[in-house]
């Protein structure tokens, strides 16, 4: 025996070095107003948006600016009480162009005008969904997913467990822990709105164990709800994806190219929920968010409330600028978020974190041959070959690189974390998963 507790896990994986410290103590505050916001029209997986205003027209804090009829999209709402400068397009933060409604912000903002909900105990399951859906309420994770149709699952697939991912793996970001600190009443009860959306039973609460804090915060606000449990997991990466999740949890497997419901789960963000719980007892649409601004880069690192469509440069101002020589800005954790050429970008629903790192941190060296190690098979969650497949699209062999799994990978980076031939596998398998996708489209 070693002495180390066992907490729940899976195979694979990596241990990157966490930095949670640098903002972990922050409390959440108020990122100040910015000049002007820019609110992308689509800020989710699905049917683009179209807007619902126009320039010159005034709009008030929560305001819907956009929505679509399609079943999978979600609304979005004005951050700011202000006049609406325009639609424009501009290039969003994963480098693709996007329309977003320009608005210039009064110089006053008032508080949302909360209007009185019902007890969470008394929604039903469908005014439950149609909250969601009208809040325009994604997974604030960073996938983005509209909850309302995470919320419907098939009719042949029933739902016994809601799993709410608070592990937080992605190292620096802290924003999720300090909402389970700050908040943990309001994400019981979003929990039991979740619940009660697709009829389960049983919530978990997964959180990893290095916030104890957090886990002691949130059990103390479930005593005597006996449908919830809270889990600690293993410190690792990705523990919060959510195949990894389940699995450690339940011992559930999701098979290749299925949903969590195909094992009777539904898997939400701690954000998502306390967003559901504001939506169902103030009536507020998800127009703002957490999101951790962090990274050697930053003077200041904290947790700010931000408004969507506040250009990353205002996060950066109220956490006291950059620091030393600047080398790369990232939207989103350091495993999974984009690099951004511009701060001038909007932050969205699904920004969970703005990194700064200075330029003697970035690993610049080149791509070498395959040493046929096999690190990146051993880090690899989802059992894949991940150097076959980059040999493989090298040889723009896309059969072989489906038969080696490309379609099944969720793009974690733990395979190029541990590669010392600084093999970049993701942007190998992005290209294997476009190419494969026209091809069937042929
Ligand atoms: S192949 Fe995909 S799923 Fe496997 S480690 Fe690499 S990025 Fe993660
Ligand atoms: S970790 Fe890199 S060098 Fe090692 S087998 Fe995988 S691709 Fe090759």
């Amino acid at each position: 025996m070693s002495g180390k507790t066992a907490y729940k896990t899976f195979k694979g994986g990596i241990h990157p070095p966490y930095n949670k410290e640098l903002a972990r103590e922050s409390a959440i505050t108020p990122c100040p107003v910015p000049a002007e916001v820019l609110i992308p029209l689509t800020q989710h997986i699905g049917a683009p948006n179209e807007p619902l205003v126009a320039a010159g027209d005034r709009v008030e804090v929560g305001q819907k600016i956009g929505g679509s009829e399609a079943f999978v999209s979600a609304p979005v709402h004005s951050s700011v009480a202000g006049t609406v400068k325009g639609i424009k397009e501009i290039t969003g933060f994963t480098g693709a162009k996007v329309k977003v409604v320009a608005i210039t912000p009064d110089a006053e903002q008032p508080d949302f005008a909360k209007q009185p909900g019902k007890d969470v105990d008394s929604y039903s399951d469908e005014e439950v969904r149609a909250i969601a859906r009208e809040a325009g309420l994604v997974g604030m994770g960073g996938a983005a997913f509209p909850t309302h149709v995470k919320l419907a699952p098939p009719k042949d697939k029933p739902v016994d467990m809601v799993i709410i991912n608070a592990c937080e793996c992605e190292p620096f970001l802290t924003c999720d822990h300090r909402l389970m600190l700050e908040r943990p009443t309001d994400l019981v009860h979003g929990l039991k709105l979740l619940l009660k959306a697709v009829g389960a039973r049983k919530g978990i609460i997964g959180v990893e164990a290095n916030k104890m804090d957090a886990v002691e915060a949130v059990r103390a606000a479930a005593q005597g709800e006996t449908d919830i449990t809270v889990e600690i997991l293993d410190v690792k990466y990705p523990e919060g994806a959510e195949k990894m999740l389940i699995f450690a949890l339940t011992r559930r497997k999701v098979p290749p190219g299925k949903l969590p419901s195909e094992v009777g789960c539904v898997v939400q963000n701690v954000g998502t929920a306390v967003a559901l719980y504001e939506a169902a007892s103030w009536g507020k649409p998800l127009y703002e968010r957490v999101i951790t601004v962090s990274g050697p880069g930053i003077k200041e690192p904290g947790n700010l409330l931000v408004r969507i469509g506040t250009p990353m440069s205002a996060l950066i101002d109220a956490c006291g600028g950059l620091q030393g020589e600047p080398g790369k800005v990232i939207m989103g954790g350091p495993m999974t978020g984009w690099a951004q050429p511009d701060t001038a970008t909007p932050v969205v629903k699904g920004t969970s974190g703005v990194l700064a790192f200075t330029a003697d941190l970035i690993d610049v060296a080149d791509e070498h041959e395959c040493v046929r190690c096999g690190k990146c098979i051993d880090a690899c969650p989802m059992f894949l070959q991940p150097n076959f497949i980059v040999q493989a699209v090298k040889k723009e062999l896309w059969d072989k690189a489906e038969m080696w799994g490309a379609m099944d990978c969720f793009e974690c980076g733990c395979c190029s974390f541990t590669c010392p031939a600084y093999i970049p596998h993701v942007t190998y398998v992005r290209e294997a998963k476009a190419d494969i996708a026209a091809l069937k489209k042929r």
